[in-house]
């Protein structure tokens, strides 16, 4: 059974519509990316995965499940954790208290503080800090972190480069490539693609709304990339 299934779903903000008829399947252990260019539609995508945005049509299955009934946090309890845009850790809380947050009412399994510390050694140092004193690229550790302390199945990550140094980039996508091998699946956004395809098992390119491309990394060339990307 896949983990997560799409199934034409459309969304909606009011009269404007986000998303058209999207299908997909995540199996078990992937690491699925969704590129894709600005307003692309791929930030409703998970939210709406998540449970913050509701299709206006169309199912969404988690674990052969349906779960459109199901709220957010309920949806965290089942085993779906989401990383938003812009890497919201609570400032004035100390990166351990963050990752303690981060455990309460998720599920038991590998993930605790001293695998978190182990995943991403650079936040060990920083354990007492307050979480608003960090930088960009540690905070985005911090709330890749916080995330898997709830142990997720589907672990959802939007834009996780954005704004990062190249540095910082390249030790957190080296991370990510653990966690399947601890029973979390992935779905990450990227507007970024070089790095992503380097770690993803399958893309879909999003272009207003709409899958214009999908497949292994491997059996897509880069120019069907570029064309699916911007639309030409
Ligand atoms: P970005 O990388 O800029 O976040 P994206 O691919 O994630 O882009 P979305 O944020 O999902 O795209 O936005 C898809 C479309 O929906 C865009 O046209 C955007 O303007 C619109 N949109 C997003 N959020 C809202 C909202 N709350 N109300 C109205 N329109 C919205």
């Amino acid at each position: 059974m896949s983990i997560l299934e799409v199934r034409d779903v459309d969304v909606f903000y009011g009269d404007f519509q986000a998303l058209f008829s999207i299908s997909f399947t995540i199996e078990e252990g992937q690491t699925f990316a969704v590129i894709g260019a600005n307003g692309a539609g791929k930030s409703t995508m998970l939210r709406t995965i998540a449970g913050l945005s509701r299709p206006r049509s169309g199912q969404i299955l988690f674990e052969g499940e349906p779960v459109d009934h199901i709220s957010a946090h309920k949806r965290v309890a089942m085993g779906i954790s989401m990383v938003p845009e812009g890497r919201r850790v609570f400032p004035s809380l100390s990166v351990n208290e963050n990752l303690q947050v981060g455990g309460y009412g998720g599920r038991k399994g590998d993930w605790n503080l001293e695998s978190v510390y182990e995943l991403f050694a650079l936040l060990k140092p920083l354990a007492k800090r307050q979480a608003g004193s960090l930088s960009g690229g540690e905070q985005q550790a911090l709330a890749i972190g916080r995330a898997l302390m709830s142990n997720p199945r589907l672990v959802l990550l939007d834009e996780v480069s954005l704004g990062l140094a190249p540095v910082i980039i390249k030790r957190i996508y080296e991370a990510m490539v653990e966690l399947p091998s601890r029973g979390t699946t992935i779905l990450v956004v990227e507007q970024d693609v070089q790095h992503v395809l380097t770690v993803s098992d399958h893309v879909a390119c999003f272009l207003e709304g709409r899958i214009s491309l999908e497949g292994a990394p491997a059996e897509l060339k880069s120019d069907d990339i570029t064309a699916a990307y911007f639309g030409m």
